[in-house]
C-alpha cells in the first residue's frame, strides 16, 4: 500500500526523515503515529525508526545545525528539535530488539538492530507496527493493514509470550479497546486474560497511565467492558469488583479527576494513593466525590469545593439520569462574594489594630468571617467587617 498524500504531520517530519536517508541510514515513521493516519484520526507525536545508532543520529543532525536531546540513548532515542514548536520535536529511535524480560516488567537488555523487520516485532500489536516511508510506501510485515481494516486488536507474533514479556500490554489491550474502538482477537484476548496475573509485576504508575487513557477514551466503556470479561480488574489495587458502567452511550469522562472520581464511587475500596498518583489530581477527586454526595448546596459548599468540582459531580449525576444541579451550582458561583479568602479586605493586621492578639482565637474568627460573607450574611467591606469584629469581641467578653 501507497499513501499518495502524507498527512501534514508527517509533511512537515518529511525533511528529518530524508536527512537521515541522505546520509545513508534507513529511516521511517513508526507506531501510533501510522496507525492513526491511516484511519483518519487526529496524529501526535510522530515517531521515527532508523537504522542510525544514538551517535550517528546527533552527527547527523547537528551537521545540519540542529539541536537533539539525549532522552534515552541507552534505549536508542535522541530527540531531534527540528523546529521550535513542540509539534516539531521528534523522538528518533535506532531500531532495536528488547530481549529477556526476566522480571516481566523492562527487557534486561535493549539491542540495536540492523533490520526493521526486528523492530516492528517488538512491538505490542499489529496495528501499532506500521511503519511508513518518506515515499508514501507503508511497510506492513504482520498484516496490520488486514487488521486495521477489520478494527482487530492482535498481538504480534505469538500472542502469549507477548504479554509474558510484558504484562503491560495487557492494559494497553483494553486501553486501545476504549481509545481505537477496535475488538480484541480471541487468541489475543486469551493471552491477556491468561497473563494478566504478571500485572501485578507491573509499575503501578505504568498501569495508571494506561487506566487513566483508557478512562478518558470516548470508548470507555467498551474498554472497562473487556477489562471486565477478562477478570484483569483482580490485580489492580482496590479492585473489589468488575468496574461496569451504565452510561449513555455519548457520555465521556471531562477530566482525569471526574472519571477516577467515578471509579472511587464505584469502588469504595480504592484508595487512589495504592495507584501512587500526584497529590494534586488525589484532591480534585476527593473534592468531586464530596460534591458528589451532596444533595443540595449552599454557597459554602460551592465555595469550599470549588465550581469545577461541583461541576463535574453534578455532569456524573446526569449522565446517570440522577437529579442534577448544574444550574443552581453554576448560579451560586456567580453569587459569591470572594472566591478566595485572599480576596477578604479586612486581614489579620486589621484584627491586632483592634487589640486583638494573633492565635488560635483570631484564626477561629477570621474563619467565621469568611463564612459568613460566603454564605452573603456579611458584606465584603472594611466598615462593615471591622464593625462584625468588634461586636464579635464584645460577645466573647460578655461570655466570659
Ligand atoms: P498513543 O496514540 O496513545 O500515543 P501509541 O501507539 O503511539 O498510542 P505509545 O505508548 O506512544 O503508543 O507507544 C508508541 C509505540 O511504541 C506503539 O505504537 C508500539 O509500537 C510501541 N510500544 C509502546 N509500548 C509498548 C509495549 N509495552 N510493548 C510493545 N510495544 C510498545
Ligand atoms: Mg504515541
Amino acid at each position: 500500500m501507497k499513501l499518495d498524500m502524507l498527512p501534514e504531520e508527517f509533511e512537515k517530519a518529511r525533511p528529518v526523515l530524508e536527512l537521515l536517508t541522505k546520509a545513508g541510514f534507513e529511516a521511517v515513521f513508526v507506531g501510533g503515529s501510522v496507525r492513526d493516519a491511516l484511519l483518519g484520526r487526529p496524529i501526535h507525536d510522530v515517531d521515527i525508526a532508523t537504522s542510525a545508532y544514538p551517535e550517528e543520529v546527533k552527527r547527523v543532525f547537528h551537521a545540519a545545525h540542529k539541536a537533539t536531546i539525549d532522552i534515552g540513548v541507552e534505549h536508542g532515542t535522541v530527540l531531534v528539535l527540528w523546529g521550535k514548536a513542540e509539534s516539531q520535536h521528534y523522538e528518533v529511535t535506532t531500531y532495536r530488539t528488547e530481549s529477556v524480560y526476566t522480571d516481566y516488567r523492562r527487557p534486561d537488555r535493549v539491542e540495536f538492530v540492523g533490520d526493521l523487520r526486528d523492530d516492528l516485532l517488538r512491538r505490542d500489536f499489529t496495528v501499532n507496527a506500521l511503519a511508513l516511508k518518506e515515499d508514501g510506501q507503508v511497510i506492513d510485515q504482520f498484516e496490520g493493514l488486514v487488521d486495521l481494516s477489520q478494527k482487530r486488536l492482535r498481538a504480534v507474533g505469538v500472542a502469549h509470550a507477548r504479554f509474558q514479556e510484558d504484562a503491560l500490554r495487557v492494559m494497553r489491550g483494553f486501553r486501545f479497546v476504549a481509545s481505537l474502538g477496535f475488538h480484541l482477537e480471541a487468541k489475543t484476548f486469551q493471552a491477556m486474560q491468561e497473563n494478566a496475573e504478571l500485572l501485578t509485576k507491573i509499575s503501578i504508575e505504568r498501569i495508571f497511565v494506561e487506566m487513566d487513557k483508557l478512562l478518558l477514551a470516548k470508548g470507555f466503556q467498551e474498554g472497562l467492558q473487556a477489562l471486565s470479561d477478562s477478570g484483569a480488574w483482580r490485580y489492580l489495587p482496590g479492585f473489589s469488583h468488575a468496574l461496569t458502567s451504565n452510561f449513555s452511550q455519548d457520555f465521556h469522562f471531562q477530566s482525569s479527576a471526574q472519571a477516577w472520581a467515578w471509579v472511587k464511587l464505584e469502588l469504595s475500596d480504592l484508595d487512589l494513593k495504592d495507584w501512587k498518583v500526584a497529590n494534586d489530581l488525589i484532591q480534585k477527586v476527593e473534592k468531586i466525590v464530596s460534591a458528589y454526595a451532596l444533595d443540595d448546596y449552599t454557597s459554602w459548599e460551592v465555595y469550599t469545593l470549588g465550581l469545577e468540582a461541583c461541576l463535574a459531580a453534578e455532569d456524573l449525576k446526569k449522565a446517570q439520569g440522577k437529579t442534577a444541579q448544574v444550574e443552581k451550582v453554576n448560579v451560586l458561583d456567580a453569587c459569591l462574594a470572594i472566591h478566595h479568602k485572599s480576596e477578604i479586605v479586612v486581614s489579620g493586621k486589621d484584627l491586632m489594630m483592634l487589640g486583638i492578639a494573633a492565635g488560635p482565637e483570631m484564626g477561629q474568627l477570621l474563619k467565621t468571617m469568611e463564612r459568613e460573607i460566603v454564605l452573603g450574611h456579611l458584606l465584603n467591606e472594611k466598615g462593615s467587617l471591622l464593625e462584625w469584629v468588634k461586636k464579635q469581641a464584645l460577645k466573647n467578653i460578655e461570655e466570659l
